[in-house]
């Protein structure tokens, strides 16, 4: 998931590596994959804490 600043900008498709857990992230701009970032409940670029 994505914070509302990050939500804003466009990122590129191609796969990236998370640097959590070594798997796979949607974009290569991402820090972070779908799953960390659900399990940490942070952004997966700025890594900012998101709110339920
Ligand atoms: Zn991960
Ligand atoms: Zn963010």
């Amino acid at each position: 998931m994505l914070c509302s600043s990050c939500k804003k900008n466009v990122y590129l498709t191609a796969m990236g590596i998370c640097k959590d857990c070594g798997g796979l992230t949607t974009s290569m701009s991402y820090e972070i994959c779908e799953a960390c970032s659900e399990k940490e409940h942070v952004c997966q670029v700025c890594r900012k804490k998101i709110a339920q």
